[in-house]
């Protein structure tokens, strides 16, 4: 078993910032994710590679065949089913060595305090401003680090949110916009949620060896001239959430 594991993360144990105890720790860490689509897909197949040993899906959707130009989670053959289990399934397949919980269920703040409880970190990869927030209020409450990110078109944006060390995403965006559904619907080319997903699933695995820092303020991408720009981010003193003054949302 060790060397069947050894051989598995062979190259963590040579990265400084992994090696063995980096390992270890990736093994004992649950990770919660929300959304098995765009996002959800690279995040989940990169923390199963990795070797995190209890990975969370939460998702109440079933895969529809508008969803396989960016959920390369799933399938032509997986239509029709619960995205929870047919991710489950493809991570499993991965790396049998990790415990998938399924989670087939729609955030509400009824359930989100029960969904988030025993987890380490969370990972917002839902497509709503409505679940971003609830999602954001709660983890910043219940203390547990956040990595939110949202992609349209050729664009996305990144940030993670630690309570007690970065401001919160109500500093941002102090109220939801009116729930338009956000992103559904809108346009979105599957590699643009590919490389937001790959940058979150890397700040979990960051986050939870230690290596290196937490990305810095706002990451921005625009695909269409493949820049990267760093957007500074501050607390908001009349933040409703973590400010002086703060109101009972
Ligand atoms: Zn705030």
């Amino acid at each position: 078993m060790i060397n069947q594991m050894q051989e598995r993360y062979a190259r963590h144990f040579n990265l400084k910032e992994i090696g063995l105890e980096g390992q270890e720790k990736l093994r004992q860490a649950k990770v919660l994710v929300i959304g098995a689509g765009g996002l959800g897909s690279p995040v989940l197949y990169y923390l199963a590679a990795a070797g995190v040993g209890t990975i969370g899906i939460a998702d109440h959707d079933k895969v529809s065949i508008s969803n396989l130009n960016r959920q390369i989670l799933h399938t032509s053959a997986d239509i029709g089913r619960k995205k929870v289990e047919s991710g489950a399934e493809k991570l499993l397949s991965l790396n049998p060595e990790i415990s998938i919980i399924m989670h087939d269920m729609k955030v509400t703040p009824e359930n989100i305090a029960a969904l988030l409880a025993g987890y380490n970190i969370v990972v917002d990869a839902t497509d709503n401003f409505t679940s971003r927030f609830l999602i954001s209020d709660y983890c910043f409450r219940l203390e547990i680090p956040l990595i939110e990110a949202g992609v349209q078109g050729f664009e996305g944006i990144i940030l993670t949110i630690i309570p007690g060390e970065t401001p919160c995403y109500r500093c941002l965006y102090p109220n939801p916009p009116e729930d338009r559904k956000a992103f559904e619907g809108l346009g979105i080319v599957g590699a643009t949620a590919g490389i937001f997903g790959s940058l979150q699933a890397l700040e979990v695995i960051k986050r939870i060896t230690g290596a290196g820092k937490t990305i810095a303020g706002i990451l921005v991408f625009d695909g269409l001239d493949g820049s990267f720009r760093n957007v500074k981010w501050s607390q908001r003193k009349d933040c409703p959430l973590c400010g002086q003054n703060p109101t009972n949302l």
